[in-house]
């Protein structure tokens, strides 16, 4: 039988968990409005979804001509028709691609209100 000693309570688990600010997304906005918190002397936790991205490591087409890609910064008509939404997102290229979703993992109802048209993909 364990004395009341071999218990491991955090009694500064509430104080060690809580924060002056909790900033959503470490974009530019999050990434900023974090640093001006913390310079503030504000206890800031910042909540990321994304995967780690490393500075220059992560890159992997950032030093490449344009004639180093295989279709020369374009997606194929294939890709285009499987990928018609994150296609018309701006800055998407073959370049930047492997930043971007693939359509079909996240499927979605896009309504056009104007037209009437639904598309389900
Ligand atoms: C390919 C490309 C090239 C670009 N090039 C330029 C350029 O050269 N110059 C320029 O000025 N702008 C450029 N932009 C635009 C610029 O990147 C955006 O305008 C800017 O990043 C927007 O900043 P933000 O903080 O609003 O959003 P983001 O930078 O998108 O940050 C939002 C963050 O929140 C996270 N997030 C979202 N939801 C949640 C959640 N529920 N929980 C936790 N985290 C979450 C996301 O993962 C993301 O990290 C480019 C954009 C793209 C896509």
């Amino acid at each position: 039988m364990p004395d009341s000693t071999d218990f491991q309570i955090n009694n500064k688990g509430i104080q060690q968990n809580s924060y002056d600010a909790i900033v959503i997304g470490s974009g530019i906005s999050g990434g900023w409005a974090a640093k001006e918190l913390c310079e503030q002397g504000l206890k800031t936790l910042v909540l990321e979804r994304g995967r780690n991205v490393e500075h220059k490591k992560d890159y992997p087409t950032a030093t490449k001509a344009p004639w180093e890609f295989t279709h020369r910064g374009r997606m194929t008509k294939e890709f285009l028709q499987e990928n018609p939404l994150i296609s018309k997102a701006a800055g998407f290229a073959e370049d930047t691609a492997h930043f971007f979703i693939k359509d079909k993992d996240h499927p979605y109802i896009q309504e056009n209100l104007l037209t009437g048209s639904v598309v389900t993909r």
